[in-house]
């Protein structure tokens, strides 16, 4: 059986009053949720410590949503493997899209990325996916796998999850048809060479679609944005 798990990414959001005001309330709204998937806090850095603390002991675990791939070094601004686990994450977010379209992530730095955190033991979340152009050109299972190839080289496929997002359903309200992102999240997993990696599906989940998602055979959770962001949406959807 593989792990599902229902990840929420916070993106650039939440001061640590609103982190643990979240908190509270998703906590009072979460019904018996352990068997079903474990969760996921992808969280801005400056709320790791904070939430580290209150979540102590609890099947909700904390993850980033970044990370440097050296060690420490003269990098102005950014963070390490060590410094994360010095703060209890135990996922890192890597190849977000906002991050390889703002920041200019390739998939060599993604696969660094991936690499540094296995290194810490921190379970990188692989995101994947192609943009609305690439989608219409017919280009999908070959920007994918591409992606892939890349991403994994000297990759340890024991420690890792994948997570397809495809672009254009990013933020948009418009959620890929589940049947085709079952179908692509299966021709992910003939890609990889351990079968047992969760892969998840990402793109304007809701309380409204979590359902039918997670029927689908091939697709082993969600990485959520904005309906991460507020507790009763985020419950709803845990408790799908
Ligand atoms: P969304 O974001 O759920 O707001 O579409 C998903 C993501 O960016 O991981």
């Amino acid at each position: 059986m593989r792990k599902k798990i229902i990840a929420g990414n916070w993106k650039m959001h939440k001061t640590q009053a609103e982190a643990l005001e979240f908190l509270s309330v998703l906590k009072l709204n979460l019904a018996n949720t352990t068997e079903k998937a474990d969760i996921v806090l992808c969280v801005p850095f400056t709320l790791l410590s904070l939430l580290s603390k209150s979540l102590h002991g609890g099947n909700i675990h904390l993850g980033a949503q970044n990370i440097h791939w050296a060690n420490e070094g003269a990098f102005t601004g950014e963070i390490s493997g060590s410094m994360l686990v010095d703060l209890n994450a135990n996922y890192v977010i890597v190849g977000h899209s906002e991050r390889r379209q703002y920041f200019g992530e390739t998939d060599k730095i993604v696969n660094e990325k991936v690499i540094a955190a296995q290194y810490h033991k921190i379970k990188p979340i692989l995101c994947v996916g192609e943009t609305k152009k690439q989608r219409d050109a017919g280009e999908v299972e070959k920007v994918i796998v591409k992606q892939l190839e890349q991403s994994l080289v000297n990759v340890d496929q024991g420690n890792l999850v994948i997570a397809y997002e495809p672009i254009w359903a990013i933020g948009t309200g418009e959620t890929c048809n589940v049947l085709e992102a079952n179908r692509i999240i299966g021709i992910i997993r003939e890609q990889v060479t351990n079968k047992g990696i969760t892969i998840q599906y990402g793109g304007s989940v809701t309380p409204k679609n979590i359902s039918e998602i997670m029927t689908q055979p091939n697709i082993d959770g969600v990485l959520v944005g904005g309906a991460s962001l507020n507790p009763l949406s985020f419950s709803e959807i845990i408790n799908y």
